[in-house]
């Protein structure tokens, strides 16, 4: 099985060398990261300017661009063969209901699944990265596990409870929660006195149902949702049509 590693933390983090060290030991694989941590990227693409892709003393590639740069460069002419499964993470941080929209862990498996390769995002519940190890030996149990029966390819975006192995509650199937909206952005002063804004915190949760991301994690269950990318209201599309005849 050949696999490519992507993240949207930078090819630096823990968390991409913890995945890549699990699924070594099974796989073939080939890391594209960002050269930084680039977090919050969602699907964007850089246009503007030509991207560079280095080879790091452990073998990583580190591109200057966006998670969803590194996969589309990776398949699209840099790797010499399609990779069987690509996998993104860990992200430092949960990626559940709401964020799976900004996320650009979820956004590297995303670009994946729309070349016709099954993906996998994987996160953490919380950021800091402890039981890092933990998180790739499940990372590398789902990996092994036998997913046939989804329709290839699938995307699937994975939570991990920060919890040890053997504590690890199981593998549970979800639909995404949703959040509240987010808490309100931050408003400060440059050194120059030029007023300035940070991005604030995510919303809390409002459907944290059963059944849901969120809840499965606080049950201490591994959530696995999977995804798909047509963004379609069917029932406003009914409605739509009904109102325009
Ligand atoms: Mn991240």
């Amino acid at each position: 099985m050949r696999i490519l590693i992507s993240n949207d933390d930078g090819y630096l983090a823990p968390g991409i060398n913890a995945l890549a060290e699990a699924l070594a030991t099974v796989a073939d694989i080939v890391v594209v990261a960002p050269d930084s941590n680039r977090s919050g990227a969602s699907n964007s693409l850089s246009l503007d300017r030509p991207l560079s892709v280095t080879k790091a003393a452990n073998g990583f590639y580190f591109v200057n661009g966006t998670p969803t740069d590194c996969v589309h460069i990776a398949l699209t002419g840099m790797l010499d063969t399609r990779p069987d499964l690509v996998v993104s993470g860990i992200n430092n941080g949960q990626n559940m209901g709401d964020d799976t929209l900004y996320s650009g862990t979820v956004a590297a498996a995303t670009e994946a699944f729309l070349f016709g390769i099954p993906a996998i995002a994987f996160s953490q519940v919380h950021s800091g990265w402890s039981e890092i190890e933990s998180a790739a030996r499940v990372a590398r149990d789902i990996v092994l596990r036998r997913l046939d029966a989804l329709e290839s390819p699938f995307l699937l975006n994975v939570n991990i409870p920060n919890l040890p192995y053997e504590q690890m509650g199981p593998l549970t199937p979800t639909r995404l929660g949703r959040r509240h909206q987010s808490e309100p952005v931050i408003r400060a002063q440059d050194p120059r006195g030029r007023e300035i804004f940070w991005i604030g915190a995510p919303g809390a949760c409002r459907d944290a149902g059963e059944g849901t991301d969120f809840h499965a994690t606080a049950q201490g269950q591994v959530s696995l949702t999977p995804l798909q990318v047509d963004l379609t209201h069917r029932e406003q599309l009914q409605l739509l049509r009904d109102s325009l005849q």
